[in-house]
């Protein structure tokens, strides 16, 4: 899918229609499955955040498809020590684990992050003409996760829902290490080192906005990446463009944790789809995290 300024109404509305990536992760299940298998042979060791953080109204789950608070720290444990480290997560909210935030769009099909929250039961509604798979799923503000519905009418498949929001939590995690700081000053604090070479979480992060700033940049990570696309220019003030390009960036660690991320190529594989993206995330996976600010 090209997205353009040109893309009619409906089709500005559907880069917010996740049926797509739920088809995209049925399609390729034996390859999640394997994600999976092989992600939990990892020793588990949980360090910093991921050792503290507790889970906040998880009864609210119900029969909703979640990735639990136990399973999240059993990935969360997995993942290389410096993405833990980093992390300033302290809880996994789930008060809005059966809630689901429809997108409000504007006539021209533009979505402007308005939200209005609906139940999981009552969704799709038929007043109000929701369209079955044009739904957003989980928040974060830095410390806090907040899980929401993945319902039955965007894909039937327990399975297939909970791999997405695996994919969604672990996108969540990446603002728990980016969202507060965006300030350069404070990312300016953070130290790392890869080899000899010492820098920056700041120093990192320019690379990104190097990356993606130019008329040359690559595709977006996935298909959720590219529903922020037309914000990622040189003209682009410059908070819209890091609120953009940290989804990016989010999605880019999905992808390189999981090694597969929904997108319209139908790559199986993130690193060949987004060798640039695989690389600075790898970047940081390999390096040491000397400072924290
Ligand atoms: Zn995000």
């Amino acid at each position: 899918m090209h997205t353009t300024s040109t893309d009619t109404a409906v089709q500005k509305m559907d880069r917010l229609n996740l049926r797509p990536a739920l088809d995209f992760i049925a399609t390729h299940g034996d390859i999640y499955e394997g994600f999976v298998h092989d992600l939990m042979t990892l020793p588990s060791v949980a360090i910093n955040a991921v050792d503290e953080f507790t889970t906040l109204d998880e009864h609210l789950v119900g029969d909703s498809v979640h990735v639990t608070g136990d399973e999240a720290l059993e990935i969360f444990s997995r993942l290389p020590a410096s993405f833990q480290k980093l992390s300033m997560l302290q809880n996994i909210n789930y008060h809005f684990a059966r809630m689901i935030p429809v997108p409000i769009f504007e006539e021209g099909g533009e979505w402007k992050e308005a939200v209005e929250i609906v139940e999981e039961s009552k969704f799709p509604r038929e007043a109000a003409n929701d369209h079955p798979h044009r739904i957003l799923i989980g928040r974060c503000d830095g410390t806090m996760i907040y899980p929401s519905a993945l319902p039955v009418c965007v894909h039937d498949s327990v399975r297939v829902r909970w791999m997405y929001q695996l994919h969604v939590m672990l996108h969540e995690f990446f603002h728990t290490i980016e969202f507060l700081r965006r300030d350069s000053a404070i990312a300016q604090k953070i130290i790392l080192r890869s080899g000899a070479n010492l820098y920056t979480f700041h120093d990192w992060w320019h690379k990104w906005e190097d990356l993606f700033r130019t008329p040359l940049r690559p595709l977006c990570p996935t298909r959720y990446a590219q529903t922020y696309v037309d914000a990622l220019t040189a003209e682009t003030p410059q908070g819209e463009f890091t609120r953009a390009l940290a989804e990016q960036v989010c999605e880019s660690f999905v992808g390189y944790v999981m090694g597969i991320v929904p997108n319209d190529e139908d790559d199986t594989s993130f690193k060949h789809h987004s060798p640039e993206a695989w690389e600075l995330m790898n970047e940081l996976a390999t390096s040491e995290v000397i400072e924290v600010g």
